[in-house]
């Protein structure tokens, strides 16, 4: 599923495609994609607005419209965008502008689209939703706060969307191992020396992500088709038996918080 750094890309991609450009038409070929909505209702909604921005809040797109709507994507296991070209497999959305059209394509039909004026869309998100790691406000501070008390895992409880935004198993696991906490420590006893420690990683391996243009492991690829390079830059995830990047030791995979999670014994403590 994509993660923070892959929505990231995708919504940079979107925005330089949809931003200041008139949404001419909206086709949607698979009513699933925009249940229990009707995809009339919402094809004749989207129709005539202009794309005022493209925004993200966890691993959701959000695009703004002057209309005072926002349309809320969340692409969950296989959805991806794409620009122009001939129709595409598994196309569930086109939207037609003024200048492209822009292609949604989910093979497993499992992302989601949701439309609705944009206080309320964004007091839906931030009633799910913990802080951006990539935001200043987000610091060990905050962190421990929303861990205080916590008997589960820092492994449950960085995969819960209210503790942080955006991160799956993969940056998680990345996380962890840059900050040398090992997955099941109890959430609740992290101390602050480490809070920090695990804030930085967490920013580290974002940032690093970002800049790869994210980690491209079966659908997911950018908006212009190029797929991201953050896949071969994994120190843990995918590599369980591989030696450790930092000690050599052979990394242990284990089910945590019922994900496959990967760590150094030996580093990570
Ligand atoms: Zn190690």
């Amino acid at each position: 599923m994509p993660e923070l750094p892959e929505v990231e890309t995708v919504r940079r991609g979107l925005d330089d495609i949809l931003t200041g450009h008139r949404i001419e038409a909206v086709h949607i070929d698979d009513s699933r994609l925009v249940q229990p909505r009707s995809s009339r209702a919402v094809e004749r909604r989207l129709a005539g607005a202009t794309v005022t921005s493209v925004g993200r809040r966890g691993k959701w797109l959000l695009l703004e419209l002057d209309t005072g709507d926002t349309a809320v994507h969340h692409l969950r296991m296989t959805g991806s965008f794409a620009v122009d070209g001939e129709t595409l497999p598994h196309e569930r959305l086109q939207y037609v502008t003024d200048a492209h059209i822009v292609r949604y394509v989910d093979p497993r039909r499992f992302g989601t689209l949701e439309v609705g004026k944009h206080a309320v869309m964004h007091s839906m998100l931030d009633s799910k939703l913990g802080p951006e790691p990539l935001e200043a406000a987000w610091d060990a501070t905050v962190l421990r706060t929303s861990l205080r008390g916590r008997s589960t895992t820092i492994k449950a409880a960085l995969l819960d969307q209210r503790v942080v935004a955006g991160l799956g198993n993969i940056y998680v696991d990345e996380a962890l191992h840059g900050a040398g906490i090992a997955p099941r420590v109890r959430a609740g006893t992290l101390s602050l020396v480490r809070a920090e420690r695990l804030v930085v990683a967490v920013r580290e391996v974002l940032t690093l992500a970002l800049d790869s243009g994210g980690s491209t492991l079966s659908d997911y690829r950018q908006v212009d088709g190029t797929f991201g390079s953050m896949q071969d830059r994994f120190l843990v995830y995918g590599r369980a038996g591989e030696p450790c990047a930092h000690c050599g030791r052979a990394l242990r995979s284990a089910t945590i918080a019922g994900r496959t999670t990967v760590w150094c014994t030996h580093c990570q403590r």
